[in-house]
């Protein structure tokens, strides 16, 4: 069985999901964003500015700076509800329609009578967005908040802002814990980008889909057609009865995770494919791949089901 990133039709498309500019709390206009990240040779951004009061709620209209072999996905990231720390949630929203109802959210402290976290997801989600958990340790994120969370979509496992700033990038412990619970969430790498310290060109999605256009970049995200880096490439991820495939450039290290404990790893040097026993995660529900070049950068797979 090979991960459907692997075997749908199309192509990859790189893309950051979780950007920030001018329109809330990132330095630079959404024009300039827009531009590095083509630059840098992205097929795709969504702009994600914080959808608060202060701010006076933006969708940041990203359409005018869409080019030939650039797209944009307009977004926010929402914020309603307090977490079980007492703070404001932060959740992803990729591909929301730009009229999406404001919540109560005059700034980024909760205040009474305003949604919850889950249920301003829920609305997003019915909205037509992606909907990711944001940064669960930057956060602070309890396992019942997450679990709180029905309408995601997917986890940042990796945030690149939350690990220039703070070192607190992590995303795989929740997400392990949730994909042990049955929950078929996704797994994505973010920016975050502010703009305002090296927090850019970090972490992104390679997204298959048969042509870089909002809409079918929306349907790929939200059937797990895709896979996470930092920059090593993902190729082929199959399983077989005995063993996981795995197929990328050149990485040193391929581990299979899975339930709990169980992973395996397997190391090299410059190895573009490596074959992982199943024997420490045959039993587990789940897998994922997680691959290691030399410099130490990650490329992720969402999880396999079995
Ligand atoms: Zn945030
Ligand atoms: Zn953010």
């Amino acid at each position: 069985m090979t991960l459907s990133a692997f075997s749908a039709p199309g192509r990859f498309w790189r893309g950051n999901l979780h950007t920030h500019s001018d329109r809330s709390d990132g330095c630079l206009t959404p024009q300039e964003v827009c531009r590095r990240y083509r630059a840098e040779g992205y097929d795709f951004l969504a702009l994600t500015d914080h959808f608060i009061g202060a701010y006076g709620y933006p969708i940041t209209d990203t359409v005018p700076f869409r080019e030939a072999g650039f797209t944009t996905i307009l977004g926010a990231e929402s914020h309603s509800g307090a977490m079980a720390n007492g703070e404001l949630w932060h959740i992803l929203a990729v591909g929301l329609p730009a009229d999406f109802q404001p919540p109560h959210a005059p700034g980024f402290s909760p205040v009474e009578g305003q949604e919850s976290g889950p249920e301003i997801a829920a609305r997003a989600r019915a909205a037509g967005a992606f909907v990711a958990i944001a940064h669960p340790q930057w956060s602070g994120l309890t396992l019942a908040d997450a679990r709180s969370l029905t309408a995601a979509h997917a986890v940042e496992i990796y945030n690149h802002g939350c690990a220039t700033g703070c070192d607190r990038a992590d995303g795989a412990a929740i997400a392990d814990l949730l994909l042990s619970e049955g929950r078929r969430l996704s797994l994505v790498a973010t920016d975050d980008a502010h703009f305002t310290e090296p927090d850019h060109f970090g972490g992104w999605v390679m997204v298959k889909a048969e042509e870089n256009a909002p809409e079918a970049l929306l349907t790929a995200l939200k059937r797990g057609d895709f896979y996470a880096s930092q920059g090593p490439e993902l190729r082929a991820v199959r399983l077989a009865k005995h063993e996981v495939a795995v197929e990328s450039s050149a990485v040193q290290t391929v581990i299979v995770q899975g339930h709990g404990s169980a992973a395996t790893a397997v190391h090299g040097q410059s190895m573009t494919s490596a074959t992982v026993p199943l024997d420490r995660v045959r039993t587990s529900p789940w897998l994922r791949v997680t691959v290691i070049d030399r410099a130490g950068k990650r490329a992720w797979s969402n999880p396999i089901w079995r």
